[in-house]
């Protein structure tokens, strides 16, 4: 998971994307009596801005299972969104510092995990009256 910044500028790769597939730690799961099963899909496109910084859009998939929130039976919810992240090498304590050689996304990805965490994991059925009170 790393974006080798220094070595693609050199090349003249300014910009790129990559997949890749992530163990995801377990404690990085918020939802009670829920995990994430198996591994996340992760996607990056990342453009390389004349001043150093990088720009990444981070595309991540991946499935919560475990109990209903509501009732304790069997529930799963797939979730995926994308984040846009900006990588500068002066620490401005608003993007994601790197040291002008390499990225290391695994912050930023454990991060993107936790921000896109539902409150609550539904089954069928409570999701079924959820979806009826709106
Ligand atoms: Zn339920």
């Amino acid at each position: 998971m790393k974006i080798e910044v220094k070595k693609l500028n050199a090349l003249g790769k300014y910009t790129g994307s990559f997949k890749f597939e992530y163990d995801a730690p377990a404690d990085l799961c918020l939802v009670p009596l829920c995990k994430i099963d198996g591994k996340v899909k992760a996607e990056a496109k990342y453009e390389i801005y004349a001043d150093d910084s990088v720009g990444v859009s981070l595309k991540i998939a991946y499935r919560i299972t475990g109990q209903c929130s509501y009732c304790l039976k069997d529930a799963a919810r797939d979730i995926e969104k994308v984040y846009d992240i900006l990588f500068v090498t002066e620490d401005d304590s608003e993007n994601y510092y790197y040291d002008g050689v390499n990225i290391d996304l695994t912050t930023a990805v454990n991060d993107s995990i936790l921000f896109s965490q539902p409150n609550v994991v539904l089954c069928n059925d409570c999701a079924g009256i959820d979806a009826d009170n709106k």
